[in-house]
């Protein structure tokens, strides 16, 4: 590498572009991170909500745990165990059958063992965005990224017209930042023209998203007819899974807080009835009625949630990996590269190892054409 410090831009402070960020972090390049959100996670997200009471609630509404299998992201995992931002979720889990209103055995206990952020899922990206070396920039919306060829570097443009900063490189970790046709709900086009980078364009062009919804509802007692804290459901249309927020390690509630998952078809058909663009209160109300009734027809809570709010997640899961064998994209020339879980596979562990692998890449790319 040159002995002059790169510096590279990583546009997405979700669990990919943390780990992304770290990495480089770790080998001397310095890193300024970006998020739209007002904070890191993406779709590890923690959402902190006040009642009127003044009562504070924490949900994670995204993913609700991870599981691993690859050894390399073993390794970090436990690294991160030993830092105190994981810990193993080791509560009872079930699959529920709506219609005969039992659970029924499906092995779900005996699968892998299921990881939660401490505090929050969204800890590890923040513990990994604080660390040295790293500037982190979170309600920073990247709006544009030019590529400068008389000066070989990326400028970059917020969402409110600032300028951000050149940089030698640049790692953009969500599909949206560059997705040919997109238009952003801010009415944006997507920040990266994909004239730059023609060889990545047509792997990016087609990569559907599955939406879905979420339901967090706070409840003054323990559901105690329920046994298990996380819950699959079949023969149901509305409801996919449940988990008990409040009984993973490390979480501080007084109350009992439960975040329920539509199933991918009934998102699709309030999608179809509302509309693509931002679920209005209306149909979260409509949404949140449809989920809470479905948990209450089970049979398995009999308690009124003293608060309930619906989210929707328009791009949850990626349908396709495109780089499954290289794991991310890349341009050499530009120093540009292009991570997250739609390039390895829709999970958290895809995430990592996209993140790592684009992190692996920008080195390599600097070993070979100096970086200034
Ligand atoms: C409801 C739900 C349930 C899930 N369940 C599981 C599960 O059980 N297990 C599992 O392993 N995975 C699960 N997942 C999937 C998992 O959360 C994702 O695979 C993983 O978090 C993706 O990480 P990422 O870094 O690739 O993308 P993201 O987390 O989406 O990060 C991309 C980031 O880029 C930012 N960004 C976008 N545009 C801009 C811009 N213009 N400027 C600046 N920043 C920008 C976004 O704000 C976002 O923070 C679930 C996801 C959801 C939504």
């Amino acid at each position: 590498m040159s002995s002059v410090v790169p510096k590279v831009a990583v546009i997405g402070c979700g669990i990919s572009g943390a780990v992304c960020a770290s990495t480089l972090a770790k080998n001397g390049v310095a890193v300024t991170a970006f998020d739209l959100g007002r904070g890191p996670g993406g779709r590890m997200s923690q959402r902190r909500e006040t009642t009127k009471e003044g009562i504070e609630l924490f949900f994670d509404h995204g993913a609700p745990y991870f599981t691993v299998t690859n050894t390399g992201v073993l390794d970090v995992i436990r690294e991160w165990e030993s830092r105190g931002l994981v810990a193993e979720w080791k509560e009872k889990f079930g699959t529920f059958d709506c219609i005969s209103k039992s659970f029924i055995d499906s092995g779900e206990e005996l699968s892998s063992r299921k990881y939660v952020g401490i505090p929050g899922m969204n800890s590890i990206c923040r513990a990994l965005c604080d660390e040295p070396g790293i500037e982190s920039k979170f309600g920073t919306g990247v709006a544009k990224m030019e590529w400068a060829v008389d000066q070989n570097s990326w400028s970059l443009i917020s969402l409110d017209g600032k300028f951000l900063g050149d940089f030698s490189g640049l790692v953009a970790t969500d599909k949206i930042l560059a997705s040919p046709g997109f238009t952003y709900v801010t009415g944006h086009p997507p920040p990266l023209d994909m004239n730059l980078a023609p060889q990545m364009a047509s792997r990016l062009e087609e990569v559907p998203f599955r939406s879905y919804f979420v339901l967090m509802l706070a409840f003054h007692e323990p559901l105690r007819s329920i046994p298990v804290k996380g819950l699959s459901f079949i023969n149901s249309a509305i409801l996919s899974c449940a988990f008990c927020d409040s009984s993973k390690p490390g979480r501080a509630s007084a109350s009992e807080c439960w975040v329920l998952h539509s199933t991918e078809e009934y998102a699709k058909k309030v999608i179809a009835d509302a509309g693509r663009t931002k679920a209005s209160d209306i149909t979260l109300a409509r949404v949140s009625e449809d989920l809470l009734q479905e948990f209450q027809r089970t049979g398995l809570c009999t308690s009124q949630p003293y608060f309930m709010k619906a989210h929707r997640w328009g791009s949850a899961f990626p349908t396709i990996s495109i780089a499954r064998e290289d794991k991310c994209l890349w341009d050499v020339n530009k120093r540009l590269i292009v991570c997250g879980d739609f390039c390895v596979s829709p999970n958290v562990e895809g995430a990592i190892r996209s993140g790592l692998a684009a992190a692996s890449k920008f080195m390599e790319m600097c070993s070979c054409t100096p970086c200034l």
